[in-house]
């Protein structure tokens, strides 16, 4: 009766990532590394230090006060000990500002995703504001709009915890967040010139932002996408009331518990448009980027943490007479969820390197339409990895791994939402479809790949190159044949489709790393490139319509 079994601890959160340090000793050059690795081992040490307080914290949740005593409304959200830490730690650390001072030029973005990447596992999904404050930023910038730039950015980007504001991102209602073209909320303008909304937010994530950006449609606009405008709007006004805004309720959710995601009702708030009376969508595509960015790097993030606390219980936990990392089997489960979270890591960070050097205007049109594929195809494949490597982490810890007050369940419950909101698998795979049109067809991903094969000299990488090799090209076919056979054909294999470039290119990625660390003595990431291609990258696979109406409602295609 005297046994205990030992929980995991973490260990120094940035030291310890040998995948992360390998990929930016590569991607850095030295003096700016040397300059930057103070920073991230802070935010290591920093993420070490929060853990323990994220587990102390488990019980806590936001809570919604509609009403004050004296029956006024007031739509307080009251956060988590944890979260209003995370707020002042993340503007302090400028895991937002990093990417606009811009002290390293495009290896700037490379500094603050790194900060990010360390900072979100333990901080339960404060990741999220985060995202959309660092996404308005960039579509505010990319809008031209001098008045707004110039009132919101400042904030958006402070270091000073009293200065700074987290943003909203406003799109989803009941009418649906992958169409948005059927948006309901009404822009109208009254007397005053001043544009006011009127409709329902179904979906919006950390409602206690200062600002938020949205999509509205202004009286007399035609229906569909095209008629939407962009609008911004702060939430409160100077006194502190809300600015035409109700919080109806908080979600309910499977996980991101503490993210206070809330159902709006917009009754005449105050907005500004951003760019025109039209082209909404457009205007907001900036930050989508940005905030799709972001959840490849939490799906990274969140998958190297729960490899590290499996791989720290299995140096303790024994079986069978010995550690769990001693037992053959188990060591094979856990190196097959390390390569998942190797590959995730490269192919995320290759969209956030890309991303550094558009916003410097680095970037030719090839390398612009590489980057435009590439963020949806980063954010869909790491989704999915992260669901499916955060179940086998609770798995590795046997019953543990599956009650509360370990913390381990919140690993999948959060996991899951990273292939929902942003768009959801099938909806990354059209748009995926949707930049491969805009870029003349799939040539930038051929090239990508054959970059990747190209630097590869060393024998032992040659089955992870060609698996991606084939794989590419399996994937082309499928497209000239999809692309022949009609819509119907090119959108049921979407999905397949974009997972197999994700991952191949993922394979491509670090085996082209592989070589560079096998040039410096380091085998380690030759062992994930292998391992990843093994477990498969090629996911296309012919398949009926016909086979497929008769599984999901018993009819034949019509
Ligand atoms: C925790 C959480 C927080 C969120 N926070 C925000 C927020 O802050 N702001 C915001 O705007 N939204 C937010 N969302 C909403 C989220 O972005 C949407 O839920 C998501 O975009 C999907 O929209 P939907 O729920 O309307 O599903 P639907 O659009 O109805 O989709 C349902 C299913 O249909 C599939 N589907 C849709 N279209 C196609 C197609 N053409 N082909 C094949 N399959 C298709 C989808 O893949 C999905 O599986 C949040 C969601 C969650 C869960």
């Amino acid at each position: 009766m005297s046994f205990t079994q030992t929980p995991p601890t973490l260990g120094d959160v940035y030291d310890e990532d040998a995948a992360l340090r390998s990929l930016l000793s590569r991607l850095l050059p030295a003096g700016v590394l040397a300059e930057v690795e103070p920073s991230l081992r802070e935010m290591g040490r920093l993420s070490a230090e929060l853990y323990p307080a994220q587990l102390a914290d488990l019980p806590n949740e936001p809570r919604l006060v509609q009403w004050d005593a004296w029956g006024n409304r007031v739509d307080r959200i009251e956060l988590t000990p944890l979260w209003q830490r995370a707020e002042r730690l993340a503007a302090e650390h400028g895991v937002v500002a990093t990417a606009y001072e811009r002290e390293h030029g495009a290896f700037s973005r490379i500094h603050q995703f790194a900060l990010a990447y360390l900072f979100t596992p333990s901080t339960d999904i404060y990741s999220c504001p985060l995202a959309m404050t660092d996404g308005a930023a960039r579509a505010l910038l990319d809008s031209g709009n001098a008045e707004l730039i110039g009132r919101a950015v400042p904030h958006l980007t402070s270091r000073d915890p009293a200065a700074f504001w987290t943003s909203g991102q406003w799109m989803t209602e009941t009418t649906g967040g992958s169409d948005v073209g059927d948006t309901e909320t009404a822009a109208r303008r009254g007397d005053d010139g001043r544009w006011r909304l009127h409709g329902r937010k179904w979906f919006t994530s950390a409602a206690t932002s200062q600002m938020a950006l949205t999509l509205a449609r202004p009286e007399g606009n035609p229906g569909g996408g095209r008629g939407l405008a962009l609008f911004y709007l702060e939430t409160r006004d100077e006194a502190g009331r809300m600015n035409g805004i109700r919080i109806d309720r908080l979600k309910e959710k499977l996980g991101t518990r503490k993210l206070p995601t809330a159902e709006l009702t917009l009754d005449g708030a105050v907005a500004i448009p951003v760019r025109g009376l039209e082209g909404g969508v457009r205007g907001i595509a900036p930050m989508l980027n940005v905030t799709r960015t972001w959840n490849a790097v939490s799906a990274s993030a969140l998958m190297r943490r729960g490899i590290a606390l499996a791989g720290a219980y299995a140096r303790e936990r024994r079986a069978f007479g010995a550690a769990l990392a001693e037992l053959p089997l188990h060591v094979d489960t856990l190196a097959g969820v390390q390569a998942e979270s190797e590959g995730a890591l490269h192919l995320t960070f290759r969209v956030v390197e890309l991303l550094g050097r558009a916003e410097v205007g680095e970037l030719d049109d090839e390398g612009r339409a590489l980057l435009r594929i590439l963020t949806p195809l980063a954010k869909l494949t790491t989704g999915r990895q992260s669901v499916a490597v955060a179940s086998e982490v609770l798995e590795a810890f046997g019953g543990a791994g599956y009650v509360e007050d370990t913390g381990l369940p919140m690993l999948l419950r959060d996991t899951q939402v990273l292939t929902i909101w942003e768009g959801t698998t099938n909806v990354l795979s059209l748009d995926v479809l949707r930049a491969l049109h805009d870029a003349g067809g799939l040539d930038p991903v051929v090239r990508e790949a054959a970059r990747c094969a190209a630097g590869v000299r060393d024998p032992s990488l040659g089955p992870p190159v060609r698996a991606a090799l084939r794989a590419v090209e399996h994937a082309a076919e499928w497209l000239r044949g999809a692309t022949r056979a009609g819509q119907p054909a090119l959108q049921a294999g979407a999905r397949r489709f974009s997972l197999t470039l994700g991952r191949a290119l993922e394979a491509a990625l670090l085996a082209a790393h592989a070589q560079w660390a096998l040039d410096r003595g380091d085998p380690r990431p030759t062992a994930a490139a292998r391992r990843l291609a093994a477990q498969g990258v090629d996911l296309v696979v012919s398949t009926s319509e016909d086979d497929s109406r008769l599984l999901v409602d018993g009819r034949a295609a019509p």
